[in-house]
C-alpha cells in the first residue's frame, strides 16, 4: 500500500469509478470519526449523497477507485445493519460472531 498522505483537497471533486468500470459520482467530501473511520461523501448523478468506506477505495489517482458496487441502486450499505452474513459462504452469523460457524473461517 503506498503511504502518501492525501488531502482534502486532492480528492475533492473527482470522479469516482467502480471496479466494475460503472461511474459512481464525484467526490463531494470527506468526514471521519473518532474510531478512525474515514468516509467518503460521494454525490452521485441524481444529486443524492452516498457514503463510501475508505477501505472500499482501492486507488486513487485522476479517478478514486472503489471495490464493488456500494452505488448501486442508491441503497444504503447493506451490511451496515442487520444480520451479518458470512463473508465467504453467506450464511447468516450471530453479531457477535468473528468467524463462521459453517465454514469456519474468520470474519475479520
Ligand atoms: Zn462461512
Amino acid at each position: 500500500m503506498s503511504t502518501k498522505a492525501f488531502r482534502k483537497e486532492d480528492i475533492q471533486g473527482k470522479t469516482v469509478i467502480e471496479t466494475s468500470g460503472k461511474v459512481g459520482g464525484k467526490v463531494k467530501d470527506v468526514t471521519f470519526s473518532l474510531d478512525g473511520a474515514i468516509t467518503l461523501i460521494v454525490i452521485k448523478e441524481d444529486g443524492t449523497e452516498h457514503p463510501v468506506p475508505l477501505k472500499q477505495v482501492v486507488g486513487i489517482s485522476d479517478h478514486v477507485i472503489v471495490r464493488g458496487e456500494p452505488m448501486m441502486g442508491g441503497a444504503s450499505i447493506p451490511t451496515a445493519i442487520g444480520t451479518p452474513v458470512c463473508k465467504f459462504c453467506g450464511s447468516e452469523l450471530s453479531p457477535t460472531s468473528t468467524w463462521c460457524p459453517k465454514c469456519g473461517k474468520a470474519q475479520t
